[in-house]
């Protein structure tokens, strides 16, 4: 058993909190030379099994860089995803360290802290996309790299004991729609300065094959289109924000006004449009003037494809919404996956839809691609590991069977090592690669502060 609890200047060090071992509230912390640089913290969000009940959310214990907080540099955010940035409003008066990320990641930070009725974190830095940054020890490069939400980043992570790539959620996606398409060279470049470590998504080990472009939504959405002659609505993540201007288009091109009904929803889109991701044709239109228009004018995006509680979607489904109500004719499309562990509640809202004569579109029962993943399939991660050429990879973001997977595709591309560990663990990547079991507590906490958490 290793008794020391700070890295030296000969080590490089990667301390999972969350987010290994579990899909949700990632929090990893990389040690040098006596300091520590923390990238993303996030929440961990379950359906409650009691009907109408609000969600479990959950936080990373934190109590073992509580301890040594003034050894913290910075929190680095990846991206808006709430289980890479949900429990920063609620847990960054325990550090404050600076927090970094990309504009529109900060952005949905400031506007989420203020929904929930919580301080804004001060500290706030606005990183570029591209740019070399120092946070005392530790240089990194934030590199562009594609996902399901805009400004996602991956970090090259350099200290005098060695290098990091540390994926953050990524695909290779050459026609993202947002952000840049995937460029090869970029990423060869990184294996050719040497990588010592890889820590990479493991989500969709597991899948086969390539992952599908986000480009592949449009023309299915454009064919249902092309039919429908009543009100559509959408359901899809709400931070999906190439996916929202890609069907909102498609709506303008068809003399359709495009609502949003949801509060989750309104965040995202404010965040995007700040920063000009969207289209400058589509006719946006406030959610209270929605009921007055003829029914073919009409789409409407509405939180809820997971079917949560008191979202839009269901509030829909029982004619429960004050901005307006279906009739037998509309359509409601499921632009999204199903969480697994939704699987009933998501059912039951189809038949409550297909009940009122409804016409209900989802990826089960559409021939064409009506949701893409952003998550690397099998020949992503192969395609990555022969860009890479990292000497040890680290299978996160995923549970132990995905970790698993991920490491023999790893191994089965020549890379040297895979080191399998669990949330708590450490991992020495320099100077010898190796996992000590058990090294910090951890566990899931109840969020602190649950006012107001329900923003669907
Ligand atoms: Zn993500
Ligand atoms: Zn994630």
């Amino acid at each position: 058993m290793n008794s020391k609890r700070k890295p030296g200047p000969d080590d490089l060090w990667f301390l999972p909190l969350g987010g290994c071992g579990e899909i949700g509230m990632n929090l990893n912390l990389i040690g040098h030379n006596s300091e520590w640089l923390m990238v993303d913290c996030g929440i961990n969000i379950t359906s409650s099994p009691v009907p109408n009940a609000q969600p479990l959310i959950e936080i990373p214990n934190t109590e073992f860089i509580d301890q040594q907080k003034n050894t913290l540099q910075g929190i680095l955010v990846t991206h808006a995803h709430e289980d890479h940035f949900g429990a920063i409003s609620s847990l960054w008066t325990r550090w404050r360290c600076p927090i970094y990320a990309l504009a529109f990641t900060l952005s949905v930070i400031q506007r989420k802290a203020l929904i929930r009725g919580l301080a804004v974190p001060e500290n706030l830095v606005e990183i570029q996309i591209g740019s070399t940054n120092q946070y005392g020890s530790f240089s990194v490069i934030w590199h562009p790299i594609a996902h399901s939400i805009p400004e996602n980043c991956g970090l090259e992570i350099t200290t005098s004991a060695g290098k990091i790539f540390h994926s953050g959620d990524w695909k290779i996606d050459r026609s993202p729609q947002i952000g840049e398409p995937f460029k090869s060279k970029r990423f060869a470049a990184i294996g050719q300065r040497g990588v010592d470590a890889f820590i990479c998504d493991s989500t969709n080990a597991q899948e086969p094959g390539n992952s599908l472009s986000e480009s592949e939504v449009e023309p299915t959405v454009k064919r249902i289109l092309s039919h429908e002659k009543g009100r559509v609505i959408v359901g899809c993540f709400s931070s999906n924000i190439a996916r929202i201007n890609t069907i909102a288009k498609i709506a303008t091109e068809s003399g359709r006004y495009v609502g949003l009904l949801g509060r989750s929803l309104a965040v995202m889109v404010d965040c995007a449009k700040e920063r000009g991701y969207f289209d400058p044709s589509i006719k946006w239109i406030d959610s209270q003037h929605i009921g007055y228009l003829p029914r073919d004018e009409v789409l409407v995006f509405a939180t809820g494809s997971q079917g949560e509680q008191g979202a839009a979607l269901t509030k829909l489904a029982v004619d429960l919404h004050p901005a307006m109500a279906l009739d037998a004719g509309d359509a409601v499309i499921f632009s999204s996956s199903i969480i697994p562990g939704n699987e009933v509640v998501i059912e039951r809202l189809f038949l409550k839809f297909e009940k009122l004569g409804i016409h209900v579109f989802h990826p089960g029962n559409v021939d064409s691609t009506l949701h893409v993943s952003g998550h690397p399939c099998e020949n992503d991660l192969r395609q990555m590991y022969q860009l890479i050429c990292p000497n040890v990879v680290i299978p996160v973001h995923g549970e132990e069977v995905h970790l698993g997977t991920n490491a023999d595709i790893a191994l089965s591309c020549g890379v040297n090592k895979a080191l399998l560990g669990l949330n708590g663990d450490l991992f020495c990547i320099s100077p010898e690669p190796r996992v000590i079991k058990g090294f910090a507590n951890t566990g899931r906490l109840p969020l602190p502060d649950r006012r107001n958490n329900n923003d669907t």
